[in-house]
């Protein structure tokens, strides 16, 4: 069982990454914009609250983030927790710290994925999604195999992000240098930070990853 990080900007590809984890090494993913943009669905109070914030590309307040995740720790994961898109500030880093000490667990490892600034537009203004079982496609790198319609689940339900333009992709740019980069020195300080290169091949990235997690 291992609990990890998956830290880079939006576009690095740790929601792909998480999903291959879950299927391969029954992990839980745990995803703070993917239960943020399910509160702004189904309409809760808290999710009409983020919702502009989030379209803005802005980083929602710390204190809803962490309520999100203390939430979920309290359910089981039988191959351990992939925290994807948390923590994002030094705060939230702090915070999964304690939470985890509560439950008397801890990070095997705080996984970086590098990529370059230019990619990352590239990647993020052609991304669309399964709005019914998460798989991940690209206009032009990866398109479904028929037109609209999912490889996996055959559903037609595609979905673009509403925060996934270059206006907002700035911001999540901005915000991620500003506020998570730092989380990068800050792990490496605690020990447990490792680095791959998410510019290359999904498979690659993904055996770069096993490699980590079977050190531990
Ligand atoms: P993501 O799907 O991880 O790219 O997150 C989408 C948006 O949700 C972000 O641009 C933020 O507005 C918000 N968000 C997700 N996770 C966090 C977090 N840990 N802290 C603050 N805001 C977050």
């Amino acid at each position: 069982m291992a609990n990890i990080i998956l830290l880079g900007p939006p576009g690095a590809g740790k929601g792909t990454q998480s999903k291959r984890l879950v299927d391969e090494r029954a992990m839980v993913q745990l995803s703070t914009g993917d239960m943020l943009r399910e509160a702004k669905t189904s309409g809760t109070e808290m999710g009409k609250r983020v919702a502009a914030v989030m379209e803005r590309g802005e980083l929602v307040t710390d204190e809803i983030v962490i309520g999100l995740i203390e939430e979920k720790l309290k359910g089981a994961a039988a191959g351990g927790f992939i925290f994807d898109g948390f923590p994002r500030t030094l705060k939230q880093a702090d915070a999964l710290g304690d939470l985890l000490a509560r439950m008397g667990q801890g990070l095997d490892a705080v996984i970086e994925m590098q990529v370059d600034d230019a990619a990352l537009v590239a990647r993020i203004t052609g991304r669309y999604t399964c709005g019914n079982c998460g798989e991940v496609y690209h206009d032009t790198t990866r398109p479904t195999k028929v037109a609209g319609t999912c490889d996996v689940c055959g559903s037609h339900d595609m979905k673009r992000r509403a925060d996934d333009n270059e206006d907002a992709l700035k911001t999540r740019l901005m915000e991620y240098y500003k506020k998570t980069s730092p989380l990068i020195g800050y792990y490496y300080a605690k020990g447990g930070l490792s680095t791959v290169d998410g510019l290359a091949e999904m498979d690659a990235v993904a055996t770069a990853i096993a490699k980590v997690l079977d050190r531990n």
